[in-house]
């Protein structure tokens, strides 16, 4: 029995310093030393060393720490990875963009994805850079149910919807309605973070459907996502009151609302929009909204906010040179000839001008919101009007997308930190990682680890310069990553290090309710 402790006692000897024996270093798999460390829960803003075990934060010190490995992060922000709640980009690709704009964690929740199984097998088996997770999409389960047609996630399913009526402006019947529950409640069976409505692309669904389905949601304690049923500054059918609804929704079946996109959806409204979800939140009901920093967005040309009578009025007074195909401007003969022969087209609608204080005043309005969290609504990356292949790396020069698929986050900070000192950084970093959190965690608890820099938290967190932390994607050339992101830690594991990707680093792990 002696000898194994006696020789026990020699390895003791040993690493007290007799020799240096590797492992009695090795308590840590990886140290970030003497960087500024955020972390927006706690206030904590300070030069800190950040030591990572096992894919979990495991010690915050002003002490020294030694780790397998040790990164000198001196002169850097190290913060927690960002949390895009709207992000339609979800492929390899669309992923290792985002990663360098900040993004650890990508969530398809305003449209979600059917079906839900179909969504995280396909992710697990490819493997992902960075955390991903879905929502239920409320609009596939009834454009099924009102067409007839067995659900699908296939894009050229919904590209034909898009040219079908019978789903737009058309109420369910009782057996439709059921039939709509149903899926959704599928959905939710398999793990999907709360319920995705595009109502916006449904402005004729019912009312007591959108009613119903989150009351669903109320009952299985899940959040909905809600691109509000009309686009308008006119009334009837205008936003003002598509987010009445959400609120009343919010209010009448206790279920936690979100509102996507606050800064397009309200347009010039945003000055009686965001003072009623101000005090509707101080009343209890549980509201939260996001914004993108950009006075443009991106739809197809075929939705329906873009047709019928006065729909110009509608959006402010706007005209066809308002689109943009492919960084070109539309003449009154393109937009018709395009929505009548090719409704799937992308195109860039710019509704805001930044350029103008008054109107870069407004979108303040959507961005600052107490609270409210910035996300990107980016999507997927087209070539010649095709989906570029996921597993494409570099991202290629003539790529096209939204420029907030790459550069919302680095956009944001520079624009409202570095330039206009509108945000501490703190605070900057709370509204693109802490408050995502705060938003899903209740129904979500893995996010209760995540959007912190704190011991015990998942290890996903970003690594930047922030006077080099710019965004370079423009609407002329958008294909540019975000520069001055130095690292990305997901799970633990260097997705990106000293600016460089590593193509095979595939940490990312499901965000599952
Ligand atoms: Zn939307």
């Amino acid at each position: 029995m002696w000898q194994p402790i006696k020789h026990l006692s020699v390895l003791a000897l040993l690493c007290l310093g007799l020799t240096n024996p590797s492992w009695a270093t090795h308590e840590y798999d990886l140290v970030l030393t003497g960087g500024r460390v955020i972390d927006p829960e706690s206030g904590l803003d300070a030069v800190r060393n950040v030591a990572i075990r096992d894919g979990k934060i495991v010690a915050i010190s002003e002490q020294a720490m030694h780790g397998k490995r040790q990164i000198d992060v001196a002169g850097l922000v190290v913060s927690p990875g960002f949390i895009d709640m709207h992000a339609h980009g979800q492929t390899l690709l669309a992923n290792r963009v985002q990663a360098f704009d900040g993004v650890t964690t990508a969530l398809e929740l305003e449209s979600g994805a059917f079906p839900i199984d179909e969504y995280y097998r396909i992710r697990a088996e490819e493997g992902r850079p960075i955390n991903y997770g879905a929502s239920v999409n409320w609009l596939t389960a009834r454009i099924a149910a009102l067409l007839e047609l067995e659900p699908s996630s296939r894009a050229d399913w919904f590209t034909e919807a898009l040219n079908r009526d019978g789903w737009q402006d058309t109420i369910a019947t009782p057996e439709q309605l059921d039939k709509i529950e149903q899926l959704v409640a599928e959905g939710l069976d398999q793990g999907g973070l709360g319920v995705g409505f595009l109502t916006g692309y449904a402005p004729g669904s019912g009312h007591k459907e959108y009613y119903r389905i989150n009351q669903l949601a109320a009952e299985r304690g899940v959040p909905s996502f809600t691109h509000a049923r009309f686009l308008s500054m006119a009334e009837p059918q205008s936003s003002f009151e598509a987010i009445q609804e959400i609120i009343a929704v919010a209010a009448g079946t206790g279920v936690h609302a979100h509102i996507v996109h606050l800064n397009s959806i309200s347009l010039k409204d945003i000055e009686l929009i965001r003072p009623m979800i101000l005090r509707s939140q101080q009343q209890g009901v549980k509201l939260s909204t996001e914004a993108y920093p950009y006075g443009a967005g991106a739809t197809s040309i075929g939705a329906a906010m873009f047709r019928g009578e006065g729909w110009r009025e509608r959006i402010g007074g706007i005209s066809a040179n308002n689109f943009a195909v492919d960084g070109k401007r539309l003449s009154e003969e393109e937009f018709a000839q395009l929505q009548a022969e090719a409704p799937q087209t992308d195109i860039i609608i710019h509704f805001l001008d930044a350029s103008k204080p008054d109107e870069q005043a407004l979108i303040d309005q959507a961005i600052l919101m107490p609270e409210g969290v910035i996300a990107s609504d980016g999507g997927d990356w087209l070539l010649d009007n095709k989906p570029v292949a996921g597993d494409t790396w570099p991202l290629p020069d003539k790529a096209w997308s939204h420029p907030r698929s790459a550069g919302t986050y680095a956009r944001f900070v520079s624009n409202y930190v570095s330039e206009r000192e509108v945000l501490s950084l703190s605070e900057a970093i709370a509204k693109v990682s802490y408050y995502p959190a705060k938003i899903l965690q209740q129904a979500i608890p893995q996010m209760r680890h995540k959007g912190r820099l704190q011991v015990g938290a998942d290890a996903d967190i970003v690594v930047f310069s922030l006077p080099e932390f710019n965004d370079a994607a423009t609407f002329a050339k958008p294909a540019q990553l975000s520069q001055g992101l130095k690292h990305s830690i997901v799970n633990g594991q260097f997705v990106i290090e000293d600016g460089k990707l590593d193509t095979s680093a595939l940490p990312g792990q499901a965000v599952r309710n």
